[in-house]
């Protein structure tokens, strides 16, 4: 991967930022290289010397970073584990997730994990987190033996503002964030679904097919919403989800309707760092032209 510093950062910021522990263990997949789309990360793998980015977007991934390092360098309460790396091997294949805080009780286990995140993650259910989260249960409970009782999130929000409102707005910078728990039975079904969707998707490659499309989910679709408009105002009267419920409402307010197309956002913000390379996006964009 190619790192430019555009904004002439400070070279002591710019190493920091740059230096990446990271490890999958000697795991073939870790649980969030499982969560990642297989095209992603296969294209990721096939051009990660031309890939480029700016030393200022891995802004939040350095916080994020920085803040491990200093929980890391806490002294832990007696009945807490930190980042602790869990292997165990599904239909023959070895995986593994680094587990941010196992933290014991009577009870059980209750399995934490840190984020540095908008406010926006904590407002709407992530289906991520929950995937995540679900995963180091099923490996806590499989490879140690131990019951876990609990999920949780403690998200440090990045954009939260005490002026903030509005339905499930935060009420503090930092909260905590209960997780939904799934069977062993569940997880293990999911396991199974993703580690099938990332052995196609390279079977697909070293056969030299097409890789499986991305799905709208991964893609981060946004929804197409309609706009009932009126000529001589500029915004919109209401904008609504539905075709018909927006034709109906035109009718009513003597306008018309304008058809908003949902965009994929991974694709179109490069999220996902490989749009260039890839041909579903490519030919949609060039469909569109
Ligand atoms: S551009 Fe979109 S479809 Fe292509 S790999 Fe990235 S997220 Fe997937």
């Amino acid at each position: 991967m190619k790192i430019t510093n555009k904004y002439n950062l400070p070279e002591a910021l710019v190493n920091a930022m740059l230096k990446d522990d990271y490890t999958k263990g000697a795991s073939e997949y870790s649980v969030t290289g499982l969560l990642q789309p297989p095209k992603v990360a296969l294209l990721r793998e096939q051009y990660d010397d031309q890939i480029e980015i700016d030393v200022s977007d891995k802004m939040f991934t350095f916080l994020g970073t920085a803040l491990h390092k200093v929980l890391e360098a806490t002294v832990m309460p007696d009945n807490c584990t930190f980042e602790e790396r869990l292997h165990t091997k599904v239909d023959g294949t070895s995986i593994s997730g680094a587990i941010d805080v196992q933290e014991r009780s009577a009870f059980g286990t209750t399995i934490w994990d840190y984020k540095v995140t908008s406010v926006w993650s904590v407002i709407n259910e992530k289906s991520e987190w929950v995937e995540q989260l679900n995963m180091y249960k099923w490996l806590v409970e499989t490879v140690k033996g131990e019951r876990v009782v609990g999920l949780k999130i403690c998200a440090f929000l990045r954009d939260w503002s005490k002026n903030g409102n509005g339905t499930n707005y935060p009420e503090a910078s930092i909260v905590t964030v209960d997780i939904p728990m799934w069977t062993a039975t569940e997880t293990e079904a999911f396991i199974m679904e993703r580690l099938n969707a990332h052995k196609k998707a390279k079977m697909a490659r070293d056969f030299g097919e097409e890789l499986p499309p991305c799905s709208n989910a991964e893609r981060w679709m946004s929804e197409t919403t309609f706009a009932v408009k009126r000529e001589g105002r500029k915004t919109a009267i209401r904008v609504l989800t539905d075709i018909d419920e927006a034709k109906e409402m035109a009718i009513k307010e003597n306008g018309y309707v304008e058809t908003r197309l949902g965009e994929p956002r991974r694709c179109a913000g490069n999220y996902c760092q490989v749009s260039q390379w890839c041909s579903q996006y490519k030919g949609e964009a060039n469909e569109s032209a």
